[in-house]
């Protein structure tokens, strides 16, 4: 198919190295090779995160719902303990 198909190189490859980007960062849409990427747990799927948004603390906002999940299951722990020691009483 000569000519036929649209030059887009500046999606294809990593923006970090130049391999051939696997996809996009979560954090900041970057495209990334799967060298340049960090995993990290979303809130339900598994996000590729590149490093210089690792390096400046930034994470999938799907992830940051996780942490508020946790202090709220902390919160309500405590809550139930108070509850119970209070109860005893
Ligand atoms: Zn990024
Ligand atoms: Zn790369």
């Amino acid at each position: 198919m000569p000519g036929t198909q649209p030059f887009t190189p500046d999606e294809v490859y990593c923006v970090y190295c130049h391999a051939p980007a696997a996809g996009p960062c979560a954090v900041c849409n970057a495209r990334c090779c799967g060298d340049c990427v960090e995993l990290v747990m979303g809130l339900t799927v598994r996000r590729a995160v590149c490093r210089s948004c690792l390096a400046r603390g930034a994470r999938p906002a799907d992830a940051a719902v996780w942490w508020w999940f946790a202090i709220a299951a902390v919160l309500l722990l405590l809550i139930g303990a108070l509850g119970l020691a209070v109860l005893r009483r």
